[in-house]
């Protein structure tokens, strides 16, 4: 396991560089050095580990199969691991037969249509959507039901995008994906202008179309706190304060995680030469480290701390590590309650 240390602190992997003798210290000694910075926090937020645990706790309580609609995180690993102990993912309701009464919504949210054909079927809903994500929701929502055209500040296509476009009918919120789109938008009143964002975008590129956008229309209006969520924030701000002092940065996490998409943008707009993204170690290109004396690490927020485990035990078999963890923030504490009604059911309360 990783010692974890305080910013300024250097420390070798205790089960690679210390304690060996003889033979085994010589070749650790020939081992090219390798400074890690460890960013924190990194890997699984609050709403990730709320999720995860709601289909675990409905496994547990109901028994398998459950059906969870989409990708209850976009994490490969954790998908396997779910699927191996009972979760079937579907991309559709649809695709759930109709004698199965249970449904467990992804993190990401959904549109209310999607929740509505749930219930018109009579399913028992288990909304694992963050609570985050939620109260985008409920402010486009409610800018909606003051009379405010409604702006989205999203990528188009992602899963929590879509949810949040669904809140209201459609074509009543529109879509902006980035400051091109920020600079040529036509609102259809002009008067009363609304805006809330996608949790997982990078702060700085919400920041430069928020800016844009109030120059533009200078009594548009938002939400009082970010929608960008705290986990977001915080592993950007980490990767932002590693970046001018590495060579390289890797970044744990999928291709389809929009938190660990933005973590390399922000990792290579910050300076950082060379960044990757990659799903675990098994997909790492060492030529990447050829010139590497300092390396950058953290992972996105669907990422069990595992992968990050593992790609330290594989560096270690080739360098010989000091390992710093650079600290920006805290979260220990921070916690979302598991959904009431799954709850209920496992405490005893009665199985639907
Ligand atoms: Fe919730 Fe943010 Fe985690 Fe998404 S990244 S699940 S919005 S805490």
């Amino acid at each position: 396991m990783l010692v974890g240390v305080d910013a300024g602190v250097f420390l070798s992997r205790p089960n690679i560089s210390l304690g060996k003798q003889d033979t085994t210290s010589r070749m650790f000694e020939q081992k090219p050095g390798l400074d890690v910075y460890l960013c924190a926090p990194r890997g699984f937020c609050a709403g990730v580990s709320r999720a995860v645990e709601t289909v675990e706790l409905a496994l547990k309580t109901y028994g398998a199969p459950i059906y969870v609609r989409h990708h209850i995180v976009h994490n490969r690993h954790v998908i396997q691991s779910l699927q191996a102990k009972g979760a079937i993912f579907v991309e559709e309701l649809s695709e759930i037969p109709d004698n199965q009464a249970r449904v467990i919504f992804s993190a990401h949210g959904v549109p209310t249509a999607v929740e509505s054909e749930a219930t018109r079927r009579g399913m028992f809903i288990v909304d694992a959507s963050c609570p985050l994500v939620k109260k985008v929701h409920r402010e486009a929502e409610a800018y909606y039901k003051l009379g405010y055209e409604v702006v989205l500040i999203g990528h188009r296509g992602h899963p929590e995008v879509i949810g949040i476009l669904g809140q209201l009918p459609a074509g009543a919120i529109t879509l902006i994906v980035d400051v091109a789109a920020a600079k040529s938008f036509s609102p259809r009143s002009g008067i009363k202008l609304a805006y809330v964002t996608q949790t997982t975008l990078s702060i700085y590129d919400v920041a430069e179309i928020v800016r844009i956008l109030e120059q533009r229309f200078p009594t548009i209006t938002g939400p009082r706190k970010s929608d960008v969520c705290y986990a977001t924030t915080n592993r950007q701000s980490a990767v932002k304060m590693i970046a001018p002092l590495v060579d390289a940065i890797i970044v744990i996490g999928s291709p389809a995680s929009s938190n660990s998409q933005r973590l390399r943008e922000v990792a290579s707009s910050e300076g950082c030469a060379r960044t990757l993204l990659i799903e675990d170690v098994s997909q790492l290109d060492w030529t990447l480290l050829d010139r590497t004396s300092r390396l950058g690490l953290t992972a996105g927020a669907s990422v069990p701390e595992l992968l990050v485990e593992r790609l330290l035990d594989a560096l270690a078999e080739r360098f010989s590590l000091k390992v710093e963890t650079v600290t920006t923030a805290s979260e220990d504490g921070i916690s979302f309650a598991l959904p009431k009604a799954l709850l209920t059911d496992a405490r005893g309360g009665g199985a639907r």
